[in-house]
């Protein structure tokens, strides 16, 4: 009998598992090995989501799922058709998860508890046979020294021969580094997902206050994005401000994170909307103060801040107002402008931007195109994504394509 053909798979996150389980799965005939420098495996699975692992996305159709990523949108949409959110749904539940969705869309076990996913990855691997060797730190990588196109994969310890090999390895330069020895381009990495550091009167000292629906955007770019803004002791916050720096990722690094942001407050109104909504308002509250009753969906205190800022005193009624100070609270409120200098950590989700040129991999199969026998998934390729679940949906769905693919090792 001939000797089983060796699948090593670098990383024990949760593309790596995905990818081993998959493979194992798929062709009981491999030896399947995930090599993990950690003590522990799945560690960024355990604290994601704030402890309740957000796995996946209520986002069923390819194409519009593939708009959550900005990096990964157009490849990530072949991978979608044979793997998305609602595999991943049906994977975990036939393993015993129960998964349930939230208002915004977010996908969680029903446990709330990130342990439940990691059981049923440990389980599933164990099951299919994987080998799974912690505190091992891959520090090299290389075709072996023949024609076999087999990989020598080099720890500390000592080494191993892989017939093929996948590199799950989510953010670590070190790996890219090697990537870029033996022939891969990568694209730097730079943080994606996190807030913004501003300060400025107008939201000094309202921490915890929150519009539903505001737009964001940075003046002379393209960069906009919708969602709820959140108030922070730093700045601001919540899915409006994340999405733009997810989308703005790079480009914000380029400016090293000082820039000007413009708020609507209003979201769905623009300056002549809104204009002609406080015309209204201003006609049927003519007696009433305008700084004590507050408009629109903005919080009480926001909404005196704002007046303040357009110049409107404490006593004065909205039949009052001089044409300069309506003009102005219109712009607080659809235009206002905000200094950003510098980004804080969003404690629930952050990503890198950055890694494996995406166009040096084959899509259906998550291989390399330059290299043999070598596969990747996760965190690792140049793709990320918004919060909402979307990192780990990208990570099964590589994982899922790549594992199948591996499989398939002429014997
Ligand atoms: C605090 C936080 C919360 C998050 N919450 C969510 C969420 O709720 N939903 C969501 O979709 N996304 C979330 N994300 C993003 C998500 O965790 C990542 O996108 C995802 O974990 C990427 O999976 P991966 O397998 O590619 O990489 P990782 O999970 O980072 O796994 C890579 C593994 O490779 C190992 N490794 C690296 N180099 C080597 C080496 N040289 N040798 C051996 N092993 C090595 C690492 O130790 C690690 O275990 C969160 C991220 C953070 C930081």
């Amino acid at each position: 009998m001939s000797e089983k053909k060796q699948v090593y798979i670098v990383g024990g996150g949760a593309a790596g598992f995905f990818a081993a389980i998959t493979c194992a799965e798929a062709n009981p005939n491999l030896s399947v090995t995930i090599l993990e420098r950690g003590k522990s495996v799945l560690e960024k699975v355990r604290i994601s989501g704030g402890g309740r692992c957000n796995l996946t996305h209520a986002c069923f159709q390819p194409k519009p799922l593939t708009k959550f990523y900005p990096r990964g949108e157009k490849p990530l949409l072949g991978p979608f058709h044979q793997f998305q959110c609602q595999d991943t749904v049906d994977w975990f539940e036939s393993r015993g998860v129960k998964t349930k969705v939230e208002p915004d869309g977010r996908m969680f076990p029903v446990t709330d508890r990130s342990q439940t996913v990691i059981d049923c990855l440990l389980g599933a691997a164990q099951k299919a046979g994987v080998r799974v060797l912690k505190s091992t730190r891959v520090t090299k990588i290389s075709l072996a020294n023949d024609d076999s196109e087999q990989w020598i994969i080099t720890t500390p310890a000592k080494d191993y021969r892989a017939d093929k090999l996948m590199l799950a390895t989510g953010s670590n330069p070190k790996i890219w580094t090697l990537l870029k020895e033996i022939g891969h381009q990568t694209i730097s990495p730079v943080p994606s997902l996190f807030t913004f550091n501003i300060k400025d009167e107008r939201i000094k000292e309202l921490a915890g206050l929150s519009v539903p629906n505001a737009l964001v955007k940075v003046p002379g770019t393209k960069l906009v994005a919708n969602g709820p803004l959140l108030i922070t002791h730093w700045g601001l916050s919540g899915p409006g401000v994340l999405k733009l720096s997810a989308w703005g990722a790079r480009l914000l690094n380029e400016k090293q994170y000082n820039f000007s942001l413009q708020v609507n407050w209003l979201g769905e109104l623009n300056y002549s909307t809104a204009e002609q909504a406080l015309r209204k308002i201003k006609e049927e509250n003519r007696l009433r103060l305008v700084v004590k009753y507050p408009q629109f969906e903005i919080p009480r205190r926001l909404w005196q801040r704002l007046t303040t800022a357009a110049g409107i005193e404490e006593d004065r009624k909205w039949a009052d107002l001089s044409k300069k100070q309506f003009n102005k609270l219109v712009t607080e409120l659809t235009q206002g402008t905000y200094e950003v200098k510098g980004k804080s950590t969003f404690k629930d989700e952050f990503v890198t931007a950055g890694g494996v040129f995406l166009n040096e991999v084959d899509f259906k199969t998550f291989k390399s195109k330059n290299l043999p026998n070598l596969f990747f998934a996760g965190e690792v390729l140049n793709i990320d994504a918004v919060t909402g679940g979307f990192n780990f949906q990208a990570a099964w769905t590589g994982g899922w394509l790549a594992g199948r693919a591996m499989a398939e090792v002429n014997e």
